[in-house]
C-alpha cells in the first residue's frame, strides 16, 4: 500500500508537474535509495528515500478524510479531564493520527468527520461553508405544529440566534416523538438548545448528514474513508 509512480511522488511533493518530473528523471537528477534513476517507469513506496539534485524530498502526508459513526457515550476530545472514554479509544486500529471536524456531545450519535489535516478540519467546520447539518431527534412527549413553526422562523436562546432551522415531525413512538431537524450553521449544542427553549427534552440525538456527507448505513463505531472526487472537492 502507498506505492506510486515516481513522477507522481515528485509532483505531490511540489517539486514539479508530473511531466517536468519525468524530464528531471531523464536528466539524471533523481535518486532513489542513493541510485540515480534511469526510467520514469518506477514505483516508490513511502519507505523509499527519494532525492532531487541530492536533496531529500520534503515530507508530505497526503490529506485523508474519514466518516465516523460516533456511538453515544464517548467524548470528542483526545483526552478527557474527567477520564471518560474518548472517540479515539473506540476507533478502529491502524488509522493515521486524526482530528475531528467540530464535535458531537458525549451522548450524541452519528456522523462525525475525521481528518489528519488540521487546516482542512478548520475550514470544514467554518459557518461559511453553509453546510447543512441534519439530525434525527427523539424528544419526550408530543410536538405540535406551532412549535415547529417557531423553529422555522428562527429562535434566540440565551442571546444566541439560531436562524433557518427546518424541522419536521416524522413519527410518534409511544410517549416520544421523532423529528428531523436541520441547521445551516453549526453552533454548540444547537439541537438541545433550540428544542429545550420550546420545552422539548431531547432523549436521543443522531446526526445523519453533514454537508455532502451522509451517515447512511455505516455501522456504529465504524469509519469509511472519503476518496476520489468526494475528497478532491474538499481540498
Ligand atoms: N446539537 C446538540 O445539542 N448536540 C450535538 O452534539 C450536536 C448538535
Amino acid at each position: 500500500a502507498g506505492s506510486e509512480r515516481i513522477a507522481k511522488r515528485l509532483a505531490r511533493a511540489g517539486i514539479a508537474s508530473r511531466r517536468d518530473a519525468e524530464a528531471m528523471i531523464a536528466e539524471g537528477r533523481v535518486k532513489v535509495n542513493g541510485k540515480v534513476l534511469d526510467t520514469p517507469a518506477f514505483n516508490v513506496s513511502p519507505r523509499d528515500r527519494v532525492e532531487v539534485d541530492d536533496a531529500p524530498l520534503p515530507e508530505v502526508e497526503r490529506t485523508r478524510l474519514f466518516l465516523f459513526h460516533k456511538p453515544a457515550g464517548v467524548v470528542t476530545t483526545t483526552r478527557d479531564p474527567e477520564g471518560r472514554p474518548t472517540i479515539f479509544e473506540v476507533l478502529p486500529k491502524g488509522l493515521p493520527r486524526l482530528i475531528s471536524v467540530g464535535r458531537l456531545d458525549i451522548n450524541t450519535e452519528g456522523l462525525l468527520l475525521l481528518t489528519n489535516d488540521g487546516g482542512l478540519s478548520r475550514v470544514l467546520e467554518l459557518p461559511s461553508t453553509g453546510w447543512l447539518r441534519r439530525y434525527r431527534v427523539r424528544v419526550h412527549g408530543q410536538v405540535d405544529q406551532a412549535q415547529l413553526d417557531e423553529l422555522q422562523k428562527g429562535i434566540a436562546v440565551d442571546g444566541v440566534f439560531y436562524g433557518s432551522i427546518e424541522a419536521t415531525l416524522d413519527r410518534v413512538q409511544g410517549a416520544n416523538s421523532w423529528l428531523t431537524v436541520s441547521f445551516r450553521e453549526g453552533k454548540n449544542r444547537e439541537v438541545k438548545n433550540v428544542l429545550g427553549a420550546l420545552g422539548l427534552q431531547v432523549t436521543r440525538l443522531i446526526r445523519v448528514s453533514f454537508g455532502p456527507f451522509q451517515l447512511g448505513d455505516l455501522p456504529e463505531g465504524a469509519v469509511q474513508e472519503v476518496k476520489g472526487r468526494m475528497l478532491r472537492d474538499q481540498l
